[in-house]
């Protein structure tokens, strides 16, 4: 563009020099949420998308793509990436002056081409973008089917060491109906790309509202318990850093979902009846973060014979961010929350307030009920089964 006309060639280096800032609205560059103010931006590229692989420098008048390689140390190219706008309208931006001269306006010829290789590079982003979206979705299938190929090859809880851990966390005799367990006797604990454990583990079945199985949650156990380990679990170490690991973990997906513990029980008199499952619906769905948490609850109401759990279901929601999304089915009218005492309370607490909103909306009873401080329902259960007064009270339930 430098030739015989120095007026011009002025302009164009006022342009060069103009404000960073300015170019990056020019060319349309989106920071990432939260760093708009920032000296240092990242977002998709302007030029060829993606999501954070283009960065800029406003205090050190840098930018660069590691994708497509657009880069620069001047505001004229920086405006100029993926051409949102021709050069002679990016100058006279930059300079807030009109062109000099008519001499270097652009032909039409150069403006098709110009527009032409901008539809060009959109039509590429999009595609890039599209086949992301497939990866991500092929990557989530397969997430999906490595869940169904554990789950699949568990075996039914019953008459396995799950028995003993659930005797070692208190919860004995197991009250019938439990479903949606099962054990592997072998499972390796992956992190990082290696197996740093291999032992016994509970299964978990993750339904989603459409009742498929979106995942399977597990938990490692130790073979031999001892009592200088209450939850009787292993320690398993990450090597990099040294801590250690959680021995719950999911594979596969979570959200929506819920492990089916308990799913309608008949209770008619003062004993269950009949066999649990889907020929009760259930009308009250008492529902936990963890297993052991509401099958302590399952357990005190069951020594208790309350009536409550007529008709009741029990469900783990895997963690208590998860529980806002649950959907309960219908002719489910009341939901109880167990909530535990043993994390942040104020966590806790916002989390079941959504909870309890999400479940409002669906048109049911919320009751909440909440462990002693600095502890969980299991706790109490091992504490000479010292459950709270309210879980007995059929007043505190909707
Ligand atoms: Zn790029």
């Amino acid at each position: 563009m430098r030739g015989d006309d120095p007026e011009f060639d002025a302009w164009v280096d006022r342009a060069r020099a103009g404000s960073f800032e300015l170019a990056a609205q020019i060319c349309g560059f989106k920071p990432a949420k939260g760093q708009e103010q920032r000296n240092d931006r990242a977002g998709p590229c302007p030029a060829c998308g993606g999501t954070d692989r283009f960065a800029v420098r406003v205090d050190k008048r840098v930018f660069n793509c590691r994708h497509c390689g657009a880069r620069g140390r001047d505001a004229l190219s920086l405006a100029l990436v993926g051409e949102a706008v021709s050069f002679v309208d990016a100058c006279e931006q930059l300079t807030g002056e009109p062109r000099p001269s008519r001499t270097h306006d652009e032909t039409p010829e150069a403006r098709e081409a110009r527009l032409e290789r901008r539809r060009k590079a959109e039509a590429e982003a999009l595609a890039a973008a599209e086949k992301q979206a497939r990866q991500i979705e092929d990557a989530r299938r397969r997430r999906e089917e490595s869940a169904d190929y554990v789950w699949g090859d568990g075996a039914d809880f019953l008459s396995t060491p799950v028995v003993g851990y659930f005797a070692h966390r208190g919860i004995r005799p197991l009250p019938h109906g439990v479903c949606n367990l099962r054990f592997a006797p072998d499972l390796a604990y992956w992190h990082d790309g290696r197996v740093l454990h291999r032992g016994l583990a509970m299964l978990g079945r993750i339904q989603g509202p459409d009742n498929r199985t979106i995942g399977v949650h597990r938990t490692w156990f130790d073979e031999i318990f001892s009592a200088n380990r209450p939850k009787g679990r292993p320690d398993i170490v990450d090597p990099a850093s040294g801590e250690l690991l959680p021995t719950k973990k999911v594979l596969g997906s979570k959200h929506g979902g819920a492990i089916r513990l308990v799913r309608g029980l008949d209770w008619r008199g003062d004993a269950p009846t009949g066999f649990p499952g889907d020929m009760i619906p259930p009308v009250r769905l008492f529902l936990a973060e963890g297993i052991e948490t509401l099958l302590s609850v399952y357990l005190a109401l069951w020594c208790d014979r309350s009536p409550l759990l007529d008709r009741a279901a029990f469900w783990c929601g895997i963690d208590l961010g998860n529980l806002r999304n649950i959907k309960a089915p219908r002719p489910i009218g009341e939901v109880i929350l167990l909530g535990d005492g043993d994390s942040d309370p104020d966590d806790t607490a916002a989390a079941l307030d959504r909870a309890e909103e999400s479940f409002i909306a669906q048109g049911c009873r919320v009751a909440r009920l909440m462990a002693d401080p600095g502890k969980d329902f299991n706790d109490m259960l091992r504490g000479e089964m010292a459950m709270p007064a309210a879980i007995r009270s059929e007043e505190t339930y909707p």
